[in-house]
C-alpha cells in the first residue's frame, strides 16, 4: 500500500469531469499559501477550496477500516491526516476561503452541484 498520498485518485478525475461538464474553470492541485498543503480542486477568483478525501485515508465513518497489523502506526496515520484536514480548514477559513470537502464515496453530481452554488454564490456576492 501506498505511504504517499495518492494524486489524482478516481474519485477526484470523476468530480473534476463532472465540473468541466458544467463549464466551470478550476485549478487542479493548487498551493495553500502559508502551508505545504494543495486543495485538490481551487476557484481562485471565489476563493473555494475543494477537497476529495478518501475513505481509508481520512478515515471515513461508512468505510473507513483500522488495519490490524502494525495499528499503532495506521491509527497514528490517519488521525494524523484528520488533525491535518482540520487545521488546513481552519487555516483557509481564516483566509477568507469557503472549504468543500467530500468523501471519495459522495454522489459526483451532487457534489459537483454544490460545489456549482457556491462558486456561482461566491462570485456574486463579491462583484457586488
Ligand atoms: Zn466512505
Amino acid at each position: 500500500m501506498l505511504v504517499t498520498r495518492r494524486r489524482d485518485t478516481t474519485a477526484e478525475l470523476a468530480l473534476r469531469s463532472a465540473l468541466s461538464a458544467l463549464g466551470l474553470r478550476y485549478r487542479v492541485d493548487s498551493p495553500i499559501p502559508g502551508t505545504r498543503r494543495r486543495a485538490d480542486v481551487a476557484f481562485s477568483r471565489a476563493r473555494v477550496a475543494v477537497f476529495v478525501d478518501g475513505c481509508f485515508w481520512h478515515g471515513c465513518p461508512k468505510h473507513g477500516t483500522w488495519p490490524k497489523a502494525n495499528a499503532a502506526w495506521w491509527r497514528e496515520k490517519i488521525t494524523g491526516n484528520r488533525r491535518r484536514d482540520r487545521d488546513t480548514d481552519k487555516r483557509l477559513t481564516r483566509d477568507g476561503w469557503i472549504v468543500l470537502r467530500f468523501w471519495e464515496h459522495d454522489d459526483v453530481s451532487s457534489a459537483a452541484g454544490r460545489i456549482a452554488d457556491t462558486v456561482q454564490l461566491r462570485l456574486e456576492r463579491r462583484s457586488n
